[in-house]
């Protein structure tokens, strides 16, 4: 994966299609080269993606009548060389997906950035009681599985009861991370002497007689 400012630096390149003018879309090399068997010695190229670019155009008919296959051409050129080629296509999605997005790019530099700071301040959080760290890492859930694991453990070593809603809240849990937050809600509960009303699933204290959100007599 290229860094977030090679990326910008990529996007910042203006190359046009010498057929038809297009402004060439840059995108990520896929990881293998048909051909030569060498590298592409580049990690992104330029394609020009227009749908009615001469070349794509007639590439079809020409392939089938040259190769019996379907396919077509894409212009495409790679940043450290002055001109450019075509290259076979097998259908008309081929490099969409993989067009670089700098604002994309930059989210998740940024994301990932942020996951980082909290876990480093994981520590720091159990001594101050500040739970803003490994909640952050927890309701992420692109957050790395291990820190969210860990992040549970700083929330129960924390033991403040208003994790629990968050905990609580999480949908699509790996079945590790899942068993995880189970435990933190169950301990989260006998901690601060409160347990799940068994008719409304509200928060209530362990001793209260009746439930306070849905007025049933609890055992
Ligand atoms: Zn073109
Ligand atoms: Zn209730």
């Amino acid at each position: 994966m290229i860094t977030a400012d090679d990326c910008i630096r990529y996007c910042a390149m203006e190359f046009y299609c010498p057929h038809c003018e297009t402004k060439l879309s840059p995108c990520e090399v896929p990881p293998f080269h048909i051909g030569d068997g060498l590298g592409w010695g580049t990690e992104v190229f330029f394609v020009c993606l227009n749908d009615e670019c001469p070349p794509f155009v007639k590439g079809w008919a020409h392939i089938e009548a040259q190769f019996g296959h379907v396919g077509s051409y894409r212009y495409m050129r790679l940043p450290n060389e002055t001109k450019g080629d075509t290259m076979m296509v097998g259908n008309k999605m081929a490099f969409t997906g993989s067009i670089l997005d700098p604002d994309a790019i930059l989210a998740a530099n940024t994301r990932h950035q942020q996951e980082r700071a909290w876990v480093e301040e994981f520590d720091q959080s159990v001594i101050d009681k500040n739970t803003a760290p490994a909640l952050g890492v927890l309701v992420d859930a692109k957050a790395n599985k291990n820190h969210r694991k860990a992040a549970c453990d700083i929330l129960l070593k924390i033991g403040d009861i208003s994790s629990y809603d968050a905990a609580a809240s999480l949908t699509d849990l790996n079945p590790e991370t899942e068993n995880k937050v189970n435990i933190l809600k169950k301990e989260l509960l006998k901690k601060n002497f409160m347990r799940e009303c068994p008719d409304c699933a509200e928060i209530v204290k362990a001793k209260a007689s009746v439930c306070k959100h849905c007025k049933k007599t609890l055992a």
